[in-house]
């Protein structure tokens, strides 16, 4: 009589063995996605104890271009009291938008002591539209 002798085995093993070796395997390491975000180190903004003293300046661009040529809005928030100017703007270059600042911010409530700036990136001129 024949007999057979069949075992179940598992690899007990098989999940850090895995890990291990995609952890090594070159083409694993060149073609994973790195689904974890770049953190930078965040740095607490100054806490405002007057208005006027730091202010937070960010732009939008607007989905269109007014009929006046206005393509962006140019906003301005006052840390401490949250009072926003908003001035729109034909292009976000650097001179307008501190002219814009001169102007509207500066000229009516004095020099503040920091100024935040949203996205340096965005700083020129409109081109989308
Ligand atoms: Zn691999």
């Amino acid at each position: 009589m024949l007999q057979l002798n069949v075992g179940i085995s598992r690899w007990q093993s098989m999940y850090p063995d895995v890990q291990s070796y995609s952890k090594t395997c070159d083409v694993c390491q060149r073609s994973k996605i790195n689904y974890k975000k770049s953190m930078l180190p965040l740095n607490p903004l100054p806490v405002a104890s007057r208005p006027f003293q730091a202010i937070h300046i960010d732009d939008k661009t607007l989905p269109r271009t007014t009929k006046q040529g206005h393509c962006a809005l140019l906003c301005c928030i006052d840390a401490f009291s949250k009072f926003p100017i908003v001035t729109p703007v034909s292009d976000l270059s650097a001179v307008t938008s501190a002219k814009i600042l001169t102007r509207d911010v500066i000229s009516l409530f004095g020099v503040p002591e920091v100024i935040v700036i949203g996205d340096l990136v965005s700083l020129v001129p409109c081109s989308r539209n």
